[in-house]
């Protein structure tokens, strides 16, 4: 089956300033990173903050631009900018932010913004619009006396329901989420996951799913890839990924991550620094950090390989194939 999205060696640099009037120094945000989302399916992106995790998610829908690498749509490269067939990719292909509050327009209700997508794209008769409307806002559990609201008039919760329903309207087959419960209560955060699990079942749309937090990916992705300092260093099925962990960053991330029910056991505390882009370690960029690290792994960047049916690692001590794709 062709991929919905395959990204291929995707690499974005940033200028970033060291100090005041300090010299400019290139942050490979993204480096070198391949991975593909078949059609239907949610593909979890975590790491932790500076990652580079955010940065793909906007690069997999052109939002930024990838300075080496490309991204193919159906097997297909992104139309020119502006014409007919780019308008048809973007409608099919939605962000969705962190900060619902920052993403809607204060000035408008609720129900003039969902439909907006429909009125941009010209996606249905205008006297059609709003039984559509009513239809979003069900479907992500919003009421109908909620309609003529405003963004500040809704509860943290209902904003990001709100948003995710606006990201519907044009229905679109892919949907990319930045962390898009992270703003949340934690009692909101389970019922908004439950709604998007819920909506992919009804309607397949493939999403891409990008959090730092590991509880909510496990219980949404159906694979998963780790990211490290703008690499990926682990793919595999979400079900694979939490139940044995190979790479020995994923290993405590994992461990960090308490099963239902029980206590948290054999937690791994990682030790020096997070991860800072601007100040990259040589070789294998997690070896201060690694309790495995060894000489080779100061030296040479691990290159990610085939560790097992359907999983990928970047690691010195877990040999295997080389990759054509990641995650
Ligand atoms: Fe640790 Fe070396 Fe593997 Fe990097 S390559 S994760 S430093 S063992």
């Amino acid at each position: 089956m062709t991929p919905l999205v395959e990204a291929r060696g995707l690499v974005r640099v940033y200028q970033i300033r060291r100090g005041l009037f300090g010299r400019s120094v290139p942050v490979r945000a993204v480096d070198g990173v391949s991975l593909t989302v078949m059609p239907g399916e949610t593909l979890g992106i975590v790491g932790e903050s500076g990652s580079g995790k955010s940065t793909l998610g906007r690069m997999l829908l052109g939002i930024d631009d990838a300075q080496e690498g490309r991204v193919l749509y159906d097997g297909q490269p992104m139309p020119a900018l502006h014409t007919g067939a780019w308008r048809a990719l973007r409608a099919s292909m939605q962000f969705v932010y962190q900060d619902p509050l920052a993403a809607l327009d204060r000035r408008l209700t609720i129900a003039a913004q969902i439909g907006e997508p429909l009125e941009i794209h010209d996606l249905l008769p205008r006297e059609q619009r709003g039984a559509r409307v009513a239809e979003l806002m069900a479907a992500v559990g919003l009421r109908p006396d909620q309609a003529g609201r405003y963004p500040h008039e809704l509860s943290g919760g209902q904003r990001q329901r709100a948003v995710i329903a606006r990201a519907l309207a044009s229905k679109p087959r892919l949907l990319v989420c930045d962390e898009p419960v992270s703003a949340l209560d934690v009692s909101i955060q389970a019922q908004v996951v439950n709604m998007l699990r819920d909506l992919q079942d009804q309607t397949r749309i493939a999403m891409v799913f990008i959090s730092h937090d590991l509880k909510v990916v496990r219980n949404i992705a159906d694979r998963v890839a780790v990211m490290y300092l703008g690499r990926i260093v682990e793919g595999a099925s979400s079900d694979v990924l939490f139940r044995s962990p190979q790479h020995p960053y994923t290993r405590a991330l994992v461990s960090s991550v308490p099963e239902p029910g029980k206590q948290l056991q054999g937690r791994v505390i990682l030790q020096g620094e997070p991860p800072n882009p601007a100040n990259r370690p040589s070789g294998c960029a997690f070896h201060p950090r690694c309790p495995l690290a060894r000489d080779v792994c100061r030296a040479e960047v691990p290159e990610l390989r085939r560790i097992g049916e359907g999983r990928t690692a970047a690691c010195h001590v877990l040999t295997g194939e080389p990759a054509l794709a990641a995650a």
